[in-house]
């Protein structure tokens, strides 16, 4: 089976992508992850992309569509796999079905900004163990204090309202072609992202097992 998840950032596609990858036991790939992973690695590949971003700019598509042809050949892919942030745009997605041939679905997580705005700005983490925390839906026992180890908490940079509805635009404008390029296919499923973590899993297993 290959996949592919559309979601805004904080719609929750990264742990139904986990779920989704154990139930039918196929790798679950995210272009970040294997982009970190090169530059960790130190291979050719890896070391272009670290000269990339360490000089502030955006690493190819091109790049990243070779990258992904080669992990794909992967033994873990031979079941199929989840593509879990790639495509961003439609040239991505023209270019991944040259390298995938057809999808069998593409599945995508629909959340209303306001909610992802909530998610996000109430996030606190402890920069010393790294548990997170939010603010309305698993706050810490003591205000602004880790449970854990007790040190002060703070908000990423990236958290603020600003920069959080400054990437949903960005997602939107770049994504909705996306989203249609898919439905013309016939292959899109649109799930609903709020809500229970399991409900959800759910209908996204019905849906791909119909
Ligand atoms: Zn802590």
């Amino acid at each position: 089976m290959k996949l592919v998840l559309i979601g805004c950032p904080g719609a929750g596609k990264g742990t139904q992508a986990k779920k989704l990858s154990k139930y039918f036991n196929i790798a679950h790939i995210s272009t970040g992850d294997l982009l970190r992973e090169q530059m960790k690695q130190g291979t050719e590949l890896g070391k272009k992309v670290s000269e990339i971003m360490n000089a502030g700019g955006l690493v190819s598509d091109d790049i990243v569509s070779a990258m992904l042809a080669e992990r794909i050949k992967e033994d873990d892919c031979k079941n199929g796999y989840i593509l879990d942030g790639y495509p961003r745009n439609v040239a991505q997605a023209e270019g991944l079905g040259a390298i995938t041939g057809e999808l069998d679905k593409v599945v995508c997580f629909n959340v209303d900004d306001s909610v992802i705005v909530d998610r996000m700005t109430g996030r606190r983490g402890c920069p010393k163990c790294g548990q997170m925390f939010h603010i309305k839906y698993n706050p810490p026992k003591a205000e602004g204090v880790c449970d854990s180890c007790g040190e002060a908490l703070i908000q990423r940079k990236d958290d603020n309202e600003e920069t959080v509805v400054n990437r949903l635009k960005v997602y939107h404008e770049t994504t909705a072609p996306v989203i249609d390029y898919y439905k013309n296919k016939g292959i899109l499923f649109e799930v609903d992202g709020t809500g229970d973590i399991d409900e959800i899993f759910k209908k996204v297993v019905a849906a791909l097992e119909a």
